[in-house]
């Protein structure tokens, strides 16, 4: 992997007492009342948080909050999730009511050493989602370090993510490291067999992902919706499912091009089929040459889950990004909870590498309660997915740049 500079770099380079600014991710989700409704993100952002207060410095936190469009906007403030990470932390937090300026100088200027301060929302300027220099000159202004340990918004070349590493020396936070590693073990140097598992509804969206995928790994097991896709585009009638008929000759070419290259693609060899994709259907498990015309795929079958199974025996690393099937109503979440179940008990044996992440996927995880058991799984959606798509993420660049 690419180097970066640590926070035990830092702790060398730094003396205590001095002003480090770290970009977090604060973008979680609030209940109407202000709660905080999933707080993983900013658990995740303690161990770096915890360090840096060890360490003595004075700490200011950078995060972009909702789309305010370059204004102020009361509705999309910080100060509630900074009162929920003080709370999780168990440290008072203070909060700054602009992230550039005198508003952020004095707050940062009158924390304690290892005191922490919530700077407000970077999207209230223009400048941030510009990736404007001289914003990001005025965020730098009061620090001595940057830090980013937001590898969720890392794909984006924001003046918080980007532009302030040209005017601090920059670091990379543990969450950070911790994500970089996970997907270097995944895709960068993995050990193979390495599979990889892309379910979810469209193939139109993930085209890029497949065809870098299909470069890189041994097996690419493609289930859910976009499935269908491809099993139309080899000739099965599929009845009223999901299927982008638009595809079709595009899901034989990812097909030609993964043979072309060695990668095994596996596809579904039966099927649950259902009327609709509503609550309180009855599956039926039919082959996938067998779908009636006035039914639809909802889930992958007993079948596929073994051969999807069996392919997680035979492999040393596995990355896994959208559900098997219709996972939020039962029963077509069975395949998805199978296969999760049987990646976890494999990498709690020691037998198995798993990293997932994007878009739906960490709730599908979840809900088979396998989430916990796999080796990485990541918070980042559009992140997680650009680099599945082999893209050069902005904000991981700028972190190799200041090595
Ligand atoms: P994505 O965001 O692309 O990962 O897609 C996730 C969505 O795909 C979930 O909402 C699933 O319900 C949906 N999905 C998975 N399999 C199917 C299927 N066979 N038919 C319709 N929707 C599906």
């Amino acid at each position: 992997m690419s180097g970066f500079k640590t926070l035990d770099r830092l702790t060398d380079d730094l003396s205590a007492g001095s002003i480090v600014l770290i970009r977090a991710d604060l973008n979680v989700p609030l209940d109407d009342n202000g709660a905080v409704r999933d707080a993983t993100r900013l658990a995740r952002l303690l161990p770096s948080l915890q360090k840096l207060s060890e360490a003595g410095y004075r700490i200011g936190v950078l995060s972009h909050f909702g789309r305010p469009k370059g204004q102020p906007n009361d509705a999309m403030s910080l100060a509630p999730v900074a009162d929920a990470l003080a709370g999780l932390i168990k440290q008072d937090i203070s909060f700054a009511a602009d992230c550039i300026g005198a508003a952020a100088q004095t707050a940062l200027s009158d924390l304690p050493e290892g005191g922490i301060c919530v700077l407000e929302n970077t999207r209230f300027h223009a400048g941030e989602e510009a990736d404007d220099s001289a914003f990001a000159q005025a965020l730098a202004a009061p620090a001595a370090a940057y830090i980013n340990d937001a590898f969720s918004a890392a794909h984006r070349a924001h003046a918080s993510t980007h532009g302030i590493t040209e005017f601090l020396p920059t670091y990379c936070g543990l969450a950070m490291q911790a994500e970089l590693e996970a997907l270097d073990a995944a895709l960068g140097t993995p050990n193979r067999p390495l599979i990889a598992l892309v379910g979810g509804a469209k193939v139109s969206t993930k085209l890029s992902l497949l065809g870098n995928l299909s470069a890189k790994v041994d097996k690419l097991v493609i289930g859910g919706g976009m499935a269908n896709t491809f099993l139309a585009a080899q000739g099965h009638a599929i009845g009223t499912s999901l299927c982008e008929d638009t595809m079709l000759d595009t899901a034989r070419d990812v097909m030609a091009e993964a043979e072309a290259q060695g990668c095994e693609i596996m596809l579904p060899r039966d099927a649950v089929i259902a009327a609709e994709f509503a609550a309180g259907q009855s599956g039926e498990t039919v082959a996938v040459d067998a779908v009636p015309d006035d039914k639809m795929i909802l889930d992958a079958g007993g079948d596929a889950v073994a051969d999807i199974c069996a392919a997680f025996d035979a492999a040393a690393t596995l990355i896994w990004n959208g559900p098997l099937g219709a996972f939020e109503i039962e029963p077509f979440d069975t395949a998805t909870n199978r296969a999760a179940q049987h990646a976890a008990m494999l990498t709690k044996k020691g037998q198995l590498t798993s990293v997932a992440g994007g878009g739906d996927t960490v709730a599908a995880l979840n809900h088979a309660g396998a989430g916990d058991d796999f080796s990485y799984v990541s918070t980042a959606g559009g992140a997680f997915l650009e680099w599945l798509e082999g893209k050069t993420l902005p904000g991981v660049a700028a972190l190799d740049k200041s090595q």
